[in-house]
C-alpha cells in the first residue's frame, strides 16, 4: 500500500498518505510536497476501498439484527476484506489535472 508521486517518486508513509482521504473518506486532492504537483487516489482503487467498508458495516448490522446467519456473515466479511487488500493494491497516486494551474518542475 505504498504510495508513490507518479511525477518525482516521492514516497508518502501510510500516515501521510491519510492527507489524500477527507473525513468522510472522499479522495482529497494534495500537493507533493517534494514537487509541488496536485495528487490524488486513483477511482478505482479507492472506490473498492470505500464501497467494502460501508458493506462491512451492513453485514455487521445484518448479523446483528439476525437477519443473516453468522457464518454467512463470517464469508461476507472476509469477502470483504480481500476486497480491501485488492483495492489497497490497485490503489495509485495520480496526477490531477487542475485547470489554470501550471505544475511546478521538480
Ligand atoms: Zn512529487
Amino acid at each position: 500500500m505504498s504510495a508513490r508521486c507518479p511525477n518525482c517518486g516521492e514516497r508518502f508513509s501510510l500516515r501521510e498518505s491519510w492527507a489524500f482521504v477527507d473525513w468522510l473518506g472522499r479522495r482529497k486532492v494534495w500537493p507533493c510536497p517534494n514537487c509541488g504537483l496536485s495528487l490524488r487516489w486513483s477511482a478505482f482503487g479507492h472506490r473498492l476501498i470505500q464501497s467494502a467498508t460501508a458493506s462491512s458495516g451492513a453485514v455487521s448490522v445484518a448479523v446483528v439484527f439476525d437477519l443473516i446467519n453468522a457464518s454467512a456473515g463470517a464469508v461476507a466479511l472476509l469477502l470483504i476484506v480481500a476486497a480491501i487488500i485488492t483495492g489497497g493494491t490497485l490503489r495509485r497516486l495520480e496526477v490531477c489535472q487542475v485547470e489554470g494551474a501550471l505544475p511546478r518542475g521538480p
